[in-house]
């Protein structure tokens, strides 16, 4: 009942422990995702953080490698000679020189200023842009070199509109600075590498002005926190954790997340600054969509789980649920069993005790018989010895007295006999010895068999053949059976009982078999229930109780099979053990 109560309610909560479970399960996914989101971002920090210093080489090994160029040709005789006195041929054996080294150290361009800014040798002279002739005066690389001897400008090209470093050396001749030496680097080379390679990436010089970039656009833009805001910023989006929103042309120029990392750029270009981006939009949405998942899978699972081990643990309960009721019920019917068997007992032994009185009944007639003779004896012997004393003849008067006393001693024992019998036989079992409990059975019938005239055939004494039962039970039972072959006998000529014995070393088989008229079928078939006589003035109880008496000793009564002359009865009786003698009832 209660725990029907307690399923019940289970039942009521259900729908609010579901809801609140896939609540707290959603939540949980979505801390997940936030994790997973965050650790990747992180990763994709530290990657573009490893690739900043690759970057970094990269480029000053381009700034140091062109730096060198202008250095040595600063310092070359014929560099000196051509602008201390310019002449054709010197400025085409030069231009053919700067020619070669640009392209053997990849320069985009390589010239010659003199003091006045006119470019008066160049790499390029053969070509149509070529830069001799042209005035460089103005350029802040020409400016700062004839200043401080050397400087770095990155720009766009006067004549290629191409956008280029520019660095420069002084030639300083004997009376002072002759003109400026200046290589132009471009970086398409470098930024098409960094483009290949996924990233995104910005330079910036000391003003924030963005100089070497794989977006072209962005190209002269300034980068975020910059001062000078006459320039447009590019559009780079700091977000929190080394996130940044890019929004690129060069894509579809709608704004996507980046894993970004800068640092100064190394001793080629100290006021420089690098910064790379790598694009983490859809890898951060895999990975937290990933953690999501596995984590909505984990939680169900555990919830499977717990599921079944309610289930399991519900289900051990009913086992023992059903275990006890099982139990309780087999306590019922034993005890039913044994009150039922209690009760048997007693109707069992109700009948014994009706069975001894109505035997008693029909003995009593016989007994009457018994004790009225010898009284009429007593009687005469009395007469006779009072005439005898008034006779004064006092020898013979007491022979008559000694008659008297010879006489009441059978009585006497006739109803000692009587009395053991109607006692009731409740004494414990053990061994009696066959040939009493037959003496006994015999002499409580003796008036009866000598009325009748039946011969008697007794087997051949047993000294010391004792079986388990008790003495009073046992002769109760052969008294039944001898009492009834009287009675089959009645008016049967020649009439006679056999007793014999069989003994084996664990039973001993007593039979009665009588020269009567024997049983018919129906008879011998509901022989052994109750109330089944033929008898005018029988009960119907004696073999009913004689063989529940025997089974009581651990024995059988039947009739023996076979429709031969009379009948014959099998009383089946345990032999008893030397350690049970003598402890006979
Ligand atoms: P009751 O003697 O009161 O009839 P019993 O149970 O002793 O009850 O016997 C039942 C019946 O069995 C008897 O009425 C009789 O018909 C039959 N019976 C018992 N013993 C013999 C026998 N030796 N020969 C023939 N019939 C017998």
């Amino acid at each position: 009942m209660a725990s029907e109560a307690a399923t019940k309610r289970a039942w009521s909560r259900r729908p609010v422990i579901l809801t609140l479970g896939l609540t707290v399960l959603i939540g949980l996914s979505l801390l997940a995702a936030q994790v997973a989101r965050s650790r990747a971002a992180a990763d994709f920090v530290q990657r573009a953080e490893a690739a900043l210093p690759l970057a970094d080489a990269a480029l000053s090994a381009v700034i140091e490698k062109q730096r060198l160029i202008p250095l040595v040709l600063a310092r070359d005789p014929e560099v000196t000679a051509l602008l201390l006195a310019p002449s054709l041929a010197a400025e085409e054996r030069l231009d053919a020189k700067l020619a070669d080294i640009a392209a053997d150290a990849g320069s985009a361009v390589l010239y010659v200023v003199n003091k006045d800014g006119m470019a008066i040798a160049a790499s390029n002279a053969d070509r149509p842009e070529s830069f001799v002739g042209s005035s460089y005066g103005f350029r802040e690389y020409f400016i700062g070199a004839m200043e401080r001897g050397t400087a770095m400008q990155y720009a766009l090209g006067t004549v290629s509109r191409r956008p280029g470093l520019y660095l420069t050396r002084r030639v300083d001749g004997p009376d002072g600075p002759l003109g400026v030496v200046v290589v132009k680097v471009e970086f398409d080379e470098l930024e098409a590498r960094w483009r290949s390679g996924g990233f995104v990436v910005v330079t910036s010089d000391a003003a924030g002005t963005v100089i070497a970039t794989t977006e072209p656009e962005w190209r002269f833009g300034k980068v975020p926190g910059a001062d000078d805001t006459a320039q447009p910023a590019i559009p780079v989006v700091v977000e929190a954790d080394g996130l940044y929103l890019l929004s690129r042309t060069a894509t579809d120029g709608r704004a996507a997340r980046y894993a970004g990392a800068g640092s100064p750029v190394g001793s080629a270009a100290p006021d420089w600054h690098l910064s790379i981006y790598v694009p983490v939009d859809t890898a951060l949405g895999r990975a937290a969509r990933n953690a999501a998942l596995m984590t909505l899978l984990a939680g169900l699972l555990a919830c499977a789980g717990l599921v079944w081990l309610q289930r399991r643990r519900r289900f051990a309960r009913a086992l023992a649920v059903m275990n006890l009721e099982l139990e309780r019920r087999v306590a019922e019917e034993v005890a039913e069993r044994e009150a039922a068997e209690t009760r048997v007992r007693r109707v069992r032994e109700e009948l014994a005790q009706a069975n001894r009185l109505s035997i008693l009944g029909q003995i009593t007639a016989g007994v009457a018989h018994e004790i009225n003779q010898p009284v009429a004896a007593i009687r005469t012997y009395a007469e006779n010895g009072q005439q005898l004393l008034d006779a004064g003849d006092a020898g013979e008067a007491r022979d008559n007295l000694g008659a008297i006393v010879r006489v009441t001693e059978r009585i006497g024992g006739i109803t000692r006999m009587l009395r053991g019998f109607a006692r009731r036989g409740t004494a414990p079992i053990g061994a009696v010895a066959v040939d009493e409990a037959i003496d006994g059975a015999l002499a409580l019938l003796a008036g009866r068999i000598r009325d009748a005239g039946v011969r008697i055939d007794r087997p051949p004494p047993r000294p010391g053949l004792t079986v388990l039962a008790g003495q009073i039970r046992l002769e109760q039972i052969l008294v039944n059976l001898l009492s009834n072959a009287l009675d089959a006998l009645r008016g049967r000529p020649d009439p006679g009982i056999v007793l014999s014995i069989d003994a084996t070393p664990e039973r001993v088989t007593i039979r009665v078999a009588d020269n009567g008229p024997g049983l018919d079928p129906r008879m011998r078939e509901s022989l052994f229930m109750p109330f089944s006589t033929t008898k005018e003035t029988g009960l119907g109880l004696g073999l009913v109780i004689s063989g529940d008496l025997a089974r009581e000793f651990g024995g059988s009564l039947a009739l023996e099979p076979g429709d031969g002359p009379g009948a014959t009865f099998v009383l089946e009786l345990q032999r008893a053990s030397a350690d049970a003698r003598g402890a006979a009832a």
